[in-house]
């Protein structure tokens, strides 16, 4: 099977659970495909978002993704503020920063004396989450490939709380030894949803200062010290950019391709199956004119964030319900 199925079928399987003893998997939320790197180019396969005391108050916030930015500022519920001054940013960037948060539901614009100011629609929950694990899916030990590399970064930066290996292959004593002691193993059979846990992660040190490596050259690897700060404001930036993302292909990401059909996942799908090929394809990397099955046609319509809503333990609606209840009563007051 390939990487990118075997991921999609993990996911599912994951959201399936809800943590506890008798259905193993995650009561907080998946997504797929994040960058979790300070100044490198690390991309994570899965991260899962363990739930923090205040989960239940970012959901509720807002929908979206909220760029670190406007969090690394005063900008509250309290007093309308002036982006260009809250923001410590490069001015280029500030009206796109102000754009996405205001997509993602966590800022409102006003207008006062002139000035363009901005409000958070309430108050950001510090708390929200508990643990940040990082899933990399590697279905066929035999195709390692950067495996042992990327493995060794994550533990040193230590910007996730525990890293794990999820594979479909046997696991023998020397793959083990081929890879950090920290990371856990996950023997995970995607045709079954059987997954065994070969090994615990040991928990990273996420909270103190990290090493990252960067540029690698015959003989020299070049690193650097990632201060704790930088570290905390990289994982806030990471679990938001899940909490906005999820796992499922994106709609707008869907072929199209006249062959392409809508295929199932664990009962959590939709997801993008291929006659032709025989199988769930990668959008981004298989489907396209330069396919030799290709036929040009129409996407399917899709809709990732209602399957979403009905396969998640948690209510990924809350914040959109908020965010229309509150522009109701913004319009009931004129
Ligand atoms: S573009 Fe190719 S891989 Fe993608 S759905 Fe069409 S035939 Fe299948």
């Amino acid at each position: 099977m390939r990487e990118y199925a075997f991921e999609l079928a993990l996911c599912a399987h994951l959201e399936s659970g809800d943590g506890s003893a008798s259905a193993p998997g995650t009561d907080g939320l998946l997504a797929r495909q994040l960058g979790a790197a300070c100044h490198g180019s690390r991309v994570m396969d899965v991260v899962e978002v363990v739930p923090g005391p205040q989960f239940d108050d970012r959901v509720s916030l807002c929908p979206g993704s909220i760029p670190v930015p406007v969090l690394e500022t005063d900008i509250g519920p309290g007093t309308a503020r002036d982006p260009r001054r809250a923001l410590d940013v490069h001015p280029d960037r500030v009206e796109g920063i102000v754009d996405a948060a205001v997509d993602a539901g966590y800022l409102d614009r006003e207008r006062r004396d002139g000035c363009d100011l901005v409000r958070a629609t309430g108050r950001y929950p510090a708390h929200w989450v508990g643990r940040l694990r990082g899933i990399e899916n590697k279905p066929d030990l035999g195709r390692p490939g950067d495996l042992r590399r990327q493995l060794r970064t994550d533990v040193s930066l230590a910007l996730l709380d525990e890293v794990v290996l999820a594979t479909a292959s046997h696991v023998t004593g020397a793959h083990l030894n081929r890879i950090p002691d920290a990371v856990g193993v996950w023997r995970f059979d995607p045709e079954t949803g059987e997954r065994e846990v070969v090994r615990e992660p040991t928990p990273l040190d996420s909270d103190g200062p990290g090493v990252e490596p960067l540029d690698r050259r015959p003989g020299r690897t070049d690193i650097r010290v990632v201060p704790a700060a930088e570290k905390r404001v990289a994982r806030r930036r990471l679990a938001e950019r899940a909490f906005g993302k999820g796992w499922r292909p994106d709609a707008a990401a869907w072929p199209d391709c006249a062959r392409v059909s809508v295929g199932e996942c664990a009962g959590t799908g939709p997801v993008p199956d291929c006659p032709w090929k025989g199988r769930i394809v990668d959008p981004g990397s298989e489907c396209g004119p330069a396919c030799g099955g290709y036929e040009p046609g129409t996407a399917p319509e899709v809709d990732p964030a209602a399957a979403r809503a009905d396969a998640a333990p948690w209510d990924p609606d809350a914040g959109e319900r908020r965010r229309q209840a509150g522009l109701g009563n913004f319009g009931s007051s004129e």
